[in-house]
């Protein structure tokens, strides 16, 4: 199992909303942007802020990171993708099971109706166009299917995230700081249940002490993963 936070997407030029180039230095606080009570009052704010973030996601390269997981699973050798971001890299990169923690802007619903169903790229045109994308019965603005701050988090995706845990041989924990649930508690289940913990992230997590395996520079690491999947003939 692969565990994947914002670290890996800034390898990919995406910034860390919370990291220094995020939502913080342009003055605005993320918690106000992704806040549902703020959207369902004013969702304009949510596209304006966020959108030229959000909404250009499709013009990035999966990393080296998000290349050597899809290759893992082809071999066999990694089950599934635990993710915290919401770039969709990792299905861009050809990883085929991903689990998306806190959602993610693939799809867009309508709070009111249901079954209201819009795509992301149909979604960024309008944004694109300083637009927002609205729902054909009611016209309200419609809300990527992001978690948002006041939301609970996707259950499906929780329940998956947490079976795939319990079941782990080895859980990579690559550019997370497992602070933010549920990310802080799905390598304790991992652990709790015999299983261990590789740790690459340039900063500290609460979990280091626990790590079979503990490294600090991604990059360094996946090039040479990737040097050695290049080397190899077939599956490990
Ligand atoms: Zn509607």
């Amino acid at each position: 199992m692969a565990l994947t936070g914002a670290g890996i997407s800034t390898l990919s030029n995406i910034p860390d909303f919370r990291g220094k180039n995020g939502l913080y230095t342009a003055g605005l606080p993320m918690e106000k942007v992704f806040d549902i009570d703020e959207f369902e009052g004013d969702p304009a704010y949510f596209y304006t802020n966020a959108g030229s973030m959000v909404y250009t996601v499709h013009e990035k390269e999966p990393s080296i990171v998000h290349t050597c997981l899809a290759e893992l699973e082809r071999w066999g050798t990694l089950k599934a993708v635990i993710t915290q971001n919401i770039d969709m890299l990792h299905q861009k990169a050809g990883s085929q099971r991903v689990i998306e923690v806190h959602g993610s802007p693939r799809m867009h619903y309508c709070l009111r109706c249901a079954g209201v169903r819009v795509s992301y790229a149909e979604a960024a045109a309008l944004v694109k166009d300083g637009d927002m994308p609205r729902c054909p019965k009611c016209g309200r603005t419609l809300k990527p299917a992001i978690t948002f701050y006041g939301e609970s988090l996707p259950l499906e995706a929780r329940r998956e995230a947490e079976g795939e845990a319990q079941d782990a041989d080895v859980m990579l924990i690559l550019g997370s700081c497992l602070t933010v649930m549920p990310a802080a508690a799905i390598p304790r289940t991992t652990l709790q249940r015999g299983g261990r913990l590789v740790i690459v992230n340039d900063m500290r997590t609460p979990l280091d002490d626990d790590a079979a395996m503990r490294f600090w520079d991604l990059e360094e690491v996946f090039k040479g993963l990737g040097k050695l999947l290049d080397s190899l003939p077939g599956p490990l």
